[in-house]
């Protein structure tokens, strides 16, 4: 089983990806919790070229590109090989977020963010995606909350006005898939939001 965990900032997808996980791991289950960019070494690499604004000056189809090559690593190393051993993966963040930042809010043309897509995942796609929702406003608040404590990334520093795009086509994509997609309204308590993921996982879970 893999499931993806996407959002915009601060909406809480890695602390419900951890409560999860728990969750999971206490009913026995073999659980593999990772994230993007990264989640393999080579993608960690990449990672740090891509949220250092080190790869900026170069545009955005090289930051896509670069972002479809950590996919691509990471889904060969860990989440593939994780999923023939019957581990449950849960991702925080994956191709939904490349579809939204690289392609609806980077401008990209659909065709190319389409490609990039198809080659990274090579044919693993989640067969859930959880997407937390709330206010621009709300999640912008959130993340910058936590950034004074932590070095804030390039990515949270933009308009409000894009991350209320980023939300709309979130949306959008649970509209389209909704076999895949269940969206989460990540404006409640921790807890709450907790109790409704585990039951939307529950449902999908091998008895
Ligand atoms: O998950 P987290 O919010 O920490 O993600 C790190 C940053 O990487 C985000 O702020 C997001 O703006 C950026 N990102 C991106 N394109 C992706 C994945 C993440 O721009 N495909």
């Amino acid at each position: 089983l893999f499931v993806t965990f996407e959002g915009g900032e601060g909406a809480g997808k890695s602390t419900q990806m951890r409560l999860l996980a728990d969750s999971l791991s206490a009913r026995g289950y073999r659980v593999l919790t990772t994230r993007e960019p990264g989640g393999s070494v080579g993608a960690e690499a990449v990672r740090h070229v891509l949220l250092s604004g080190a790869a900026e000056p170069f545009g955005v189809r090289m930051e896509a590109i670069l972002f479809a090559a950590a996919r691509s690593d990471h889904v060969e190393e860990v989440i593939r090989p994780a999923l023939r051993k019957g581990i449950i993966v849960l991702c925080d963040r994956f191709m939904d977020s490349s579809r939204v930042y690289q392609g609806v809010t980077g401008n990209l043309e659909p065709a190319f963010v389409e490609t990039l897509e198809r080659v990274a995942v090579n044919g693993v796609v989640p067969d859930c995606t959880i997407i937390f929702d709330l206010p621009a406003a709300v999640g912008l608040e959130r993340a910058r909350r936590r950034a004074a404590n932590d070095s804030p990334d390039r990515f949270e520093k933009e308009q409000l006005e894009t991350h209320e795009k980023r939300r709309e086509a979130f949306l959008d994509i649970a509209e389209a898939d909704p076999e895949r997609c269940r969206v989460v309204d990540a404006t409640r308590p921790p807890d709450v939001i907790a109790a409704e993921v585990r039951e939307l996982i529950e449902a999908l879970l091998p008895r």
